[in-house]
């Protein structure tokens, strides 16, 4: 990985257990890591209302310096209250560190049920601006004015990574998602943006889509997509619409650290219960390991977790069985031991 911290063999993340299912599914994927060997030592940090209980703060100043020096975490979800409140800390997290690409793959899982087989898309997100800037204000009672910000900068940047994605990633298409039809500025900006890095990789395939014929098209014809480039919104409401909640993975990556998250939420009703699926938050740690440099760990990780799904015994109510996250989690380091677990250090 660009610059991690593995100086002694050892690399060293930061934890952040997150909110409701968070420490559940958290919990599965460093059981999966440890059986795995992988080299990584943990630094917990406390994040949202338990940090806020002992700190006072929501967002400790200590943990993006955490996140700062070691320069990779793995975060389970946090709970943002609906309305009036506290600000997502999520998009704290994102803006203070940067985190301007949200990655999201979706591929088809063997024993998930979806409506197409062979899936293979990943959504590209910019993280950092549009809606999601949060600068909001009431003009007059009953009139309020959210403030959509797109600039060029963090356009051609996340065009940029998306390309370089498409190629690392081995796809052959990007596919812009806008409203510039309507929103002829901002989404009018975004797109140029799109349109002038396209130029520069051009053995790379690109499209044009606007956000509500993409959506028809992912429900449709999903096999049409490769790389889908999107500002912030539209990138979290598509990949959404194109997941299954409890299995896809995700991370956001910036130019100086990364965090990975799932794509699901804290799930509060549920949390301590054993009935989440840690699939998502397991294929996020082998995403993790990926970026890392630990290719061989990661996919033997990710088949671990297709072996498990495929053989269907131990599978969490959402999926339709009647495993506990632990069951699940049991089986997926079972298979681990079948599929090709990695000697400590090696895989580097
Ligand atoms: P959610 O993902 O928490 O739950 C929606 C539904 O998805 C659940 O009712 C459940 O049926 C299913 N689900 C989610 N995760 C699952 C899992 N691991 N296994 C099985 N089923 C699962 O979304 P929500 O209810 O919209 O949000 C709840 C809280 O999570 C909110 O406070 C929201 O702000 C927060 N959230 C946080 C993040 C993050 O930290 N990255 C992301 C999304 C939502």
């Amino acid at each position: 990985m660009p610059g991690n911290n593995k100086g002694s063999g050892v690399y060293t993340a930061t934890l952040i257990e997150g909110d409701g299912i968070g420490p559940d599914v958290v919990g599965a994927a460093l059981q999966v890591l440890e059986a795995a060997r992988a080299p990584i030592r943990w630094e917990p940090m406390l994040v949202g209302q338990r940090a806020y209980e002992r700190t006072g703060a929501l967002l400790p100043a200590g943990v993006l310096a955490s996140i700062k020096r070691n320069r990779i975490a793995l975060k389970g979800p946090l709970t943002t209250p609906v309305g009036e409140g506290m600000p997502s800390l999520n998009v704290r997290l994102r803006k203070e560190l940067d985190l301007y690409a949200c990655v999201r793959p979706v591929r088809s899982l063997p024993g998930v049920p979806a409506l197409y087989a062979d899936v293979n898309l990943t959504v590209i997100r910019e993280n950092t601006e549009d809606l999601y800037a949060g600068i909001e204000h009431e003009i007059i009672p009953g009139v309020v004015e959210s403030l959509k910000i797109i600039t060029k900068a963090a356009s051609l940047r996340i065009a940029r990574f998306a390309f370089l994605h498409v190629r690392q990633a081995g796809y052959r298409t990007v596919t812009a998602i806008h409203k510039a039809n309507i929103m002829k500025l901002s989404d009018g900006l975004f797109l140029d943006c799109c349109r002038q890095t396209a130029r520069e990789f051009a053995d790379i395939q690109y499209t044009e889509v606007i956000v509500d014929n993409a959506c028809m098209k992912l429900v449709m014809h999903p096999h049409a997509f490769g790389v889908l480039l999107t500002p912030n919104l539209y990138g979290d409401i598509l990949s959404d619409l194109a997941a299954g909640l409890g299995v896809v993975p995700g991370a956001n990556i910036g130019d100086e650290s990364a965090v990975f998250e799932a794509v699901h939420g804290s799930w509060p009703e549920a949390a301590a219960q054993g009935i989440a699926n840690p699939t998502a938050l397991i294929l996020t740690a082998a995403m993790m390991l990926r970026y890392l440099g630990e290719e061989e760990r990661a996919r033997a990780v990710e088949g671990a977790v297709r072996c498990a799904l495929a053989e269907g015994i131990h599978i969490t109510p959402d999926l339709g069985g009647t495993a506990t996250t632990q069951d699940f989690t049991d089986a997926v380091i079972r298979c681990l031991g079948r599929v090709g677990q990695q000697p400590a250090g090696a895989g580097k």
